[in-house]
């Protein structure tokens, strides 16, 4: 046995009271995001026929503390606070004096951070006489997180899936529907975006992209619906720092702080909600950890991509907004870290990676993999795909440490668990998992048509 605890849990009534905004703290605030036909800076009123009113007002707030309303507390409850543990079996195989800690987000309903924003972003629409989301979904996280939210709050939830995943993965839709949502395969035959779609290629797999277009022009097409989005913006990253606000109590408990946090970024919204509460005690001068963000080498938004106004969709409808991107039409390769294949990445992540007060890194899927089957075999729990990339990362860092002989204290986010990503463990174990060699070129004419903003 070892001298600390192997899991720090928290009581119900420790569950955090308030999200952490961290514009507040940053010594330049991010550029704003501008409108996609005049350029000029977007105002509450383009994005009002979307997003609840308090949802765009947490978009654009620069306070510092968000209360969280008791009815999303209430829901919490039923998850939260989430354990923190000590992977000492991890250690043990790796022979490493490092300890590596995780913050496990698997145990919420949909198995993953995701319904810490979507609980919230369902409450504020329903308190609003909003009566039906739509949303778009890849591999499905999303849209079973928006599903259950949904039911909670008494609202109709409809999903678009991308048809290849729709096709390949049945049983997130099956969670959809048994949480009382309705799916659609996308492109489907419900929107003008869809049925284009189908009209020049009746059996197109789909993408992120279109399935954007098709939930976003049914939600414009009724008063009564809005759209939700599981990432990328402000207010996404915002609901998801109860992550980091829990470990900073946990970790208060047991009388350590962190030397190195790192998690996996797709959008952002689980790295930023585990580290900016911890970046807030770094900027106050409290605690010094080193913070990393780990993406896959076949999507490098971070260590690869340029920082520059960007669409957040394929088809060019979004906001453009100051983000590290491959382009928008960038279409990377089909790892099965689905959640982490974006062509961008939050706005405020990008921001902070300029200031220079996080750092980043890339890494293959087989490496992952590879970290994510020796986790396994050994703290039990199966990681989904995603946070793979954050284990690999920290078992590099310590064996690191095992070199230098440095007790250096990790922390990272076991973001979501594995149980409907076992085909991509299938295909490992197999050796049919390959890495992808990055396709520059394509990265290069992504990015040229990516539009020139004077600034
Ligand atoms: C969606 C998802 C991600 C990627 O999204 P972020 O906003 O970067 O957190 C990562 N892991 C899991 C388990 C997901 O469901």
């Amino acid at each position: 046995m070892t001298d600390t605890p192997r899991r720090v849990l928290l009581d119900e009534h420790e569950l955090p009271r308030h999200w952490y905004n961290i514009t507040a703290d940053l010594p330049e605030a991010p550029p704003p995001p501008l409108h996609p036909g005049t350029h000029e800076p977007i105002g509450p009123d383009d994005l009002a026929p979307l997003f609840a009113d308090a949802l765009i007002a947490q978009e654009v707030s620069s306070e510092r503390y968000i209360e969280i309303p008791e009815e999303v507390r209430d829901v919490y409850a039923m998850w939260r606070p989430t354990p923190l543990i000590r992977a000492t079996r991890l250690e043990r195989l790796l022979d490493t004096p490092a300890q590596i800690w995780f913050k496990y987000e698997g145990t919420s309903p949909a198995g993953s951070h995701k319904p810490n924003t979507a609980v919230p972003q369902a409450y504020y629409n329903a308190r609003e006489g909003v009566r039906r989301l739509t949303t778009e979904t890849g591999a499905g996280q999303w849209g079973s997180a928006l599903a259950f939210a949904a039911t909670q709050f008494d609202l109709e939830c409809e999903v678009w899936q991308v048809a290849a995943s729709f096709q390949q993965k049945p049983y997130r839709a099956s969670m959809i529907r048994t949480w009382g949502a309705t799916i659609h395969s996308s492109p489907s035959e419900l929107t003008a975006a869809g049925r284009q779609v189908r009209e020049r290629d009746p059996d197109s797999p789909g993408s992120l992209g279109i399935a954007i277009s098709e939930a976003v022009e049914a939600a414009l097409a009724d008063d009564a619906t809005h759209y939700a989005l599981g990432s990328v913006l402000n207010h996404v990253l915002l609901h998801q720092t109860v992550i980091g606000e829990e470990a900073l109590t946990q970790f208060a408990k047991v009388g350590l702080t962190p030397d190195l946090i790192i998690g996996c970024t797709g959008g952002g919204s689980n790295f930023a909600g585990l580290s900016f509460p911890f970046l807030r005690e770094k900027l106050a001068g409290r605690m010094s950890p080193h913070i990393l963000a780990v993406e896959p080498a076949s999507c490098p938004t971070l260590t690869k991509g340029e920082y520059r106004y960007d669409f957040g969709d394929l088809a060019g409808m979004t906001p453009l907004m100051k983000m590290h991107t491959l382009g928008h039409d960038f279409i990377p390769d089909p790892i099965h870290a689905g959640g982490l294949r974006y062509h961008g990445m939050a706005p405020l992540i990008s921001h902070v990676y300029e200031l220079g007060l996080i750092d980043a890194t890339a890494m293959p899927q087989t490496a992952c993999f590879e970290a994510g089957l020796n986790f396994a075999r050994t703290e039990g729990i199966i990681p989904a795909p995603e946070p793979t990339h954050a284990i690999a990362a920290a078992v590099r860092e310590a064996l690191a440490c095992r070199e230098s002989g440095e007790e250096k204290v990790i922390l990272t986010a076991v973001c979501g668990h594995g149980h409907f990503d076992l085909s991509a463990y299938d295909a490992y174990l197999s050796g049919e998992l390959v890495d992808h060699e990055l396709d520059t070129d394509q990265i290069a004419e992504a990015m040229s048509r990516v539009p020139v903003i004077a600034e």
